[in-house]
């Protein structure tokens, strides 16, 4: 297996990540609850991704959930 002849100095090394630093993106507003998010990302906070209801939250989750074992718990069963 090759392995390099002489070790590279951190000089060299570190010149690797020089270009590396972070960028600015940019950051719209909601169209649903205008919170500042990425462009094309999602809203985190009401879960919209181009007025459409991508991922549900947290309470709506909760509801659907409540709704179900009510629907389970008919009257008749033991
Ligand atoms: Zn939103």
């Amino acid at each position: 297996m090759p392995v390099p002849k002489r070790k590279r100095s951190r000089a060299r090394r570190d010149k690797r990540f020089a270009n590396k630093a972070l960028s600015v993106y940019s950051v719209g507003a909601c169209g649903h609850c205008s919170a500042p998010i990425r462009s094309h990302q999602l809203c985190s906070l009401c879960g919209y991704y181009k007025g459409v209801k991508v991922v549900q939250d947290k309470v709506e989750r909760t509801e659907k959930r409540l709704k179900n074992n009510r629907s389970a718990d008919k009257p008749g069963r033991a």
